[in-house]
């Protein structure tokens, strides 16, 4: 489903991600971890057409990227991506002016020409799943965190997305809400939703992961099942990285 070959980005003289090569199958859930500055948030907005590259290629979802991709020129192309491949942020971006159904129903209507009526009555099935009824009608300065990126969740959903990044979703949130968004997760990844998550939460990545990955210093330096990863590291960077989190 995602196919990542050789992949380099610069920002300027700093080389952020120094030949990624991975490969995700359908209803694969590949965990990345990684030391801070590591290349990994550079990473998912490459896969997502979001940030240009300097080398090397991508195919997500049937769609080919390359250096010579352009934002413009490619538009067509980069939207057809962000249809099928979905992103959920760290600092959830919801939009502040509309409800929780409204942010659900924006893009399918605007973008998939749904109908408002098939779109809401999709919106409040996917809220009942997230454990938000009673919160249709709320805007996001009106929820927790925690139910905010759950919103963030479901608007992603609402695209049937055939993949979704994750970039740390927990990271802005205290523990119990942290909980609440990786029970979301977990129940995605056992109904067979392909992934790519950015996280500091060893336990999903032990519990959930079909895949983990050591990124650092822009290298997929580590690439295991989690018993592997976690039970039998081979690289000494893995198990450095591993003794400092645990
Ligand atoms: P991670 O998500 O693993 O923490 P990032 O992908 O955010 O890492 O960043 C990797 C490196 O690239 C960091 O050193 C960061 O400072 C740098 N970087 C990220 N975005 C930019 C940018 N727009 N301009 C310059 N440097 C950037
Ligand atoms: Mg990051």
């Amino acid at each position: 489903m995602i196919h990542v070959v050789d992949l380099h980005k610069s920002h300027g003289d700093l080389a952020v991600l120094k030949g990624i090569t991975l490969e995700v199958d359908k209803g694969e859930v590949h965990v990345v971890v990684g030391p801070s500055g590591g290349g990994k948030s550079t990473f998912l907005r490459c896969v997502n057409g979001l940030e240009r590259f300097d080398a090397g290629e991508i195919i997500a979802c049937g769609v080919k990227l390359d250096a010579k991709t352009d934002a413009r020129r490619d538009a067509q192309k980069l939207e057809g991506l962000r249809r099928r491949v979905g992103f959920v942020f760290q600092q959830f971006n919801l939009f502040p002016h509309m409800t929780a159904l409204e942010n659900l129903v924006a893009a399918p209507t605007l973008v998939l020409g749904e109908s408002r009526a098939a779109a809401e009555a999709r919106a409040h099935t996917l809220l009942l799943r997230m454990g938000l009824e009673g919160k249709a009608a709320s805007r996001p300065s009106q929820l927790s965190g925690g139910q905010q990126q759950r919103v963030a969740i479901a608007r992603a959903l609402m695209m049937k997305p055939e993949v979704i990044l994750f970039d740390e979703p927990t990271s802005a949130l205290d523990p119990l809400m942290a909980a609440e968004v990786l029970a979301v997760m977990t129940e995605l990844a056992k109904g067979g939703q392909t992934m790519i998550v950015v996280t500091h939460s060893m336990g999903f990545a032990r519990g959930v992961a079909t895949r983990v990955h050591l990124f650092a210093g822009g290298l997929d330096v580590e690439s295991a099942p989690p018993e592997r990863f976690f039970g039998a590291p081979e690289h000494p960077e893995t198990r450095r990285f591993l003794a400092h989190v645990s």
